[in-house]
């Protein structure tokens, strides 16, 4: 399966296409996807040794730490990786890249990820949602900011949560508006395909139409719920986002 990647377009696109193509579709779309010759995670030990013997500790080199993770390298392994490249490529920049080897194979604990993503918004990520938990799959959290004039909350969801089916039902004006402040989500309405939500993304949501919001599988993710004003305004809950459903999101 291809490899996909958009660093080069992301960043480059623009101003250099032909260099954000070579990355993005042959050092990415090809070389990298060529796993029936050399995995994926093999690729990444060379990778990441390949960098580190140039001393590079920037955000480049944080990337393919993180993928090497990904591509199922472990601490201990990683750990040896770099301690037996250290004497091949020098012990400065094995110190150099163990600095932020550590952060990443230390990201599994659940409380720093908390953390981390809180420093990513200004508005707090507030208490366990337990008033709405039974609508729920997976923890999340909720911040009231405006309980006057319009309701507005913050609304956290762990890794892999996500709310029911729901709709938000009105006579007249009602719906939500969804403001995306971090991480990564998805919003979907029933029989339309899935919407990936970054930061920054604004959902209307019509009232009397069926949907659900919540993160990525792999990602916090934090929006603002503003409760739009109308007539006879209620909220319907569903059933549940099934795994099978959730689970082709990865
Ligand atoms: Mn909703």
């Amino acid at each position: 399966m291809a490899v996909k990647q958009t660093a080069g377009r992301d960043a480059l696109g623009e101003f250099a296409p032909q260099f954000a193509e070579l990355n993005d579709d042959v050092l990415f779309g090809q070389v990298w996807s060529r796993e029936d010759k050399l995995s994926l995670r093999d690729r990444s030990l060379v990778t990441v040794v390949a960098l580190m013997a140039q001393g590079l500790v920037d955000s480049s080199f944080q990337y393919h730490l993180t993928t090497a993770k990904h591509n199922g390298i472990t601490r201990q392994e990683i750990a040896e990786i770099l301690t037996h490249a250290a004497f091949y490529a020098g012990w400065p920049k094995a110190w150099a890249a163990f600095r932020m080897a550590k952060e990443v194979w230390n990201e599994e604990a659940g409380e720093d990820a908390k953390a981390r993503h809180q420093k990513e918004m200004v508005f707090p990520i507030g208490a366990p949602n337990d008033g709405f938990a039974q609508y729920f799959v997976g923890r999340s959290y909720l911040s009231p900011l405006s309980t006057s004039q319009v309701g507005v909350y913050n609304v956290t969801f762990e890794p892999g949560c996500r709310n029911n089916w729901h709709i938000h039902h009105a006579v007249k004006g009602g719906g939500q508006i969804l403001l995306c402040l971090a991480g990564q989500g998805y919003y979907q309405e029933w029989g339309k395909a899935p919407r990936p939500l970054r930061p920054g993304d604004v959902v209307n949501i019509p009232p009397e139409v069926k949907h659900w919001h919540g993160a990525a599988p792999d990602s916090w993710f934090s929006h603002l719920a503003i409760e739009v004003p109308g007539e006879d305004c209620s909220n319907e809950w569903l059933e549940a986002v099934t795994d099978e459903a959730y689970d082709k999101l990865r």
